[in-house]
């Protein structure tokens, strides 16, 4: 049996469930899919502007695991980008260190438990207006 990959660690889930590029109406047919750990790939280098060793210790995966991560994630957002195709990030392998949800309305992330059945912004309540994400 083949051994399943480690899970790379993730810190921050995205707001959103993808992007949709302007004047494209039929962009989300055939969408580019970025996977999570990727998306945490251009959000520890070019957001938080971490060198990549330092972004594979927060991730967990060593240099060249990370470096074929952050390079498809740039391969499928250059993919989106040039041919006009919608983003949808969604799946891959890994795991969140927190908890998070997000509201329905606002799209606020809310993070812990403990913060998990009200969002501050909107101050809707509970599992049905608060979305899982892990
Ligand atoms: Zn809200």
């Amino acid at each position: 049996m083949a051994r399943p990959h480690k899970s790379r660690k993730i810190s921050n889930p995205p707001k959103m469930v993808g992007f949709k590029p302007y004047g494209m109406p039929m962009c989300k047919i055939d969408p580019v899919i970025l996977k999570l750990e990727e998306y945490e790939s251009i959000r520890l280098v070019n957001y938080d502007k971490l060198p990549q060793d330092q972004a594979a210790i927060r991730m967990n995966v060593s240099r060249p695991t990370f470096t074929r991560i952050y390079n498809n994630a740039l391969e499928q957002i250059a993919k989106a980008f040039i041919e006009g195709k919608a983003i949808e990030i969604e799946g891959g392998n890994y795991e969140m260190d927190k908890e998070w949800y997000r509201c329905r309305k606002c799209f606020k992330l809310i993070e812990g438990l403990e913060n998990h059945t009200k969002c501050k912004n909107c101050t809707l309540y509970g599992e049905n207006e608060l979305i899982k994400l892990n």
